[in-house]
């Protein structure tokens, strides 16, 4: 048995692991950071360049864990001197009358956000790049805008090496022994023993707890990029992000031209259930076809998709989020589930996570997340 005894092990390194690795390690706990494939891999849910930021959520809970994220994405920023967030505003697009939209407003509202509802002149004033009907509702937020994701992750776990935290590539873990008085780790490179188990495994969480029976799908997922030749008015400070419910009932995101690829399109969910280990991450030809169809419509100086890419989402029935302690141990930990709308709470989780590692408690109020709902 190893006589090292960590205070923390975290398994799993993307965007939730990374994030809480730094808060712990800056926490001054003794922590160690266990990741099956390289950081910044392109198998899990954190690859790419953009994910969305935005106070708009239909749950008001989220809104409200939103104000401190942001602040938490921007002491990132401050501390590490790289530019991390572009905001750029938004618009939610529906046809007239759309709940979805309505409800956006009323979330907004009761969060003290300040959001604007447009009139079609106004929008196409402001963004002729896109067409739209007069019968639109259109919600302008003016606090939206990205992350630079890949660069987040990176970000956070060179940081919490700096702090002193330990972090093992290419080391799978293989099992989790709960029985010893301090819990074991086993992985192909040999074991690990720590206080405390944080496991943020994302799409193979269910891998690791085949004990609890946690309701986690793991669908595929797939965005499009585009390259405009007048790719100037897609740049961030010329355009926005923006979400539509289309009349189909399809939740379509997407933003400013951003990095290698372009600017980004996609479909939020409606993805195959898939096994992580085993998914064809080709490029589907149908999707690709629904979303240029969908951008000739509406934002055609776009063109045509240049490049597409396979992501996974961790799903939960009500797409809510699952933080909380494993129901027969307190001392492991478990945040997963993110449900394809993670990646913005990612600083917020980390100083959750690092918060119940460390004291048991947080200050945040995570209820809308504990197992036991289901
Ligand atoms: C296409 C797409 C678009 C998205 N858009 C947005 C958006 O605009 N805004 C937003 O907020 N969110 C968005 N999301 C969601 C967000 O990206 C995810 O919620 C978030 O990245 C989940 O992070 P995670 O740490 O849980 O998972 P991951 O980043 O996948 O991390 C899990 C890690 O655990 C490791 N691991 C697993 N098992 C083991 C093991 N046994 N041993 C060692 N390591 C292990 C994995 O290799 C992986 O690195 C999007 C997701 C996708 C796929």
């Amino acid at each position: 048995m190893p006589s090292h005894i960590y205070d923390t092990i975290l398994i799993g390194a993307g965007g939730m692991g990374s994030a809480t690795a730094y808060h712990l390690a800056k926490s001054d706990a003794d922590v160690l950071v266990l990741e099956q494939f390289q950081r910044g891999h392109t198998y899990g849910s954190s690859h790419g360049e953009t994910r969305i930021i935005r106070f708009f959520y239909d749950k008001p809970f989220y809104t409200e864990l939103m104000k401190t994220a942001y602040a938490e994405w921007r002491n990132l920023e401050a501390e590490s001197g790289k530019q991390l967030l572009f905001i750029t505003g938004s618009v939610s697009l529906g046809e007239s009358g759309n709940r979805y939209v309505s409800d956006v407003r009323k979330s907004l509202d009761a969060a003290g956000v300040e959001s604007e509802w447009w009139g079609v002149d106004q929008f196409v004033k402001q963004f002729p790049q896109f067409r739209v009907s007069n019968d639109m509702d259109i919600l302008w937020q003016k606090d939206t805008g990205f992350l630079y994701a890949s660069e987040c992750v990176l970000t956070h776990l060179k940081l919490a090496e700096q702090y002193g935290s330990e972090i093992r590539e290419n080391t799978l873990v293989t099992d989790v022994d709960l029985q010893t008085e301090v819990p074991t780790v086993y992985t192909e490179n040999g074991k690990f023993r720590g206080r405390k188990i944080v496991i943020t495994a994302g799409a193979w969480t269910t891998t690791l707890l085949t004990e609890i029976n946690l309701p986690l799908t793991v669908t595929k997922q797939q965005v499009c990029y585009y390259k405009p030749t007048e790719s100037i008015q897609f740049q961030p400070d010329h355009f926005p992000v923006f979400t539509e419910i289309t009349t189909e009932g399809e939740f379509i995101y997407g933003m400013p031209y951003f990095g290698a690829n372009g600017a980004k399109v996609a479909r939020h969910g409606m993805g195959d259930s898939v096994s992580p280990d085993t998914c064809n991450r080709t490029p589907e030809k149908d999707y690709i076809n629904r979303i240029d169809s969908y951008v000739r419509n509406r934002i055609p100086e776009l063109g045509k998709t240049v490049y597409s890419e396979v992501c996974l989402y961790t799903e939960t029935p009500d797409e809510d989020f699952i933080i909380d302690q494993h129901p027969e141990c307190p001392n492991l930990l478990i945040a997963a589930g993110f449900s394809g709308h993670g990646f913005k709470f990612c600083s917020l989780v980390g100083r959750i996570m690092s918060e119940l590692a460390l004291s048991g408690e947080t200050e945040f109020d995570i209820s809308p997340f504990r197992i036991d709902r289901y």
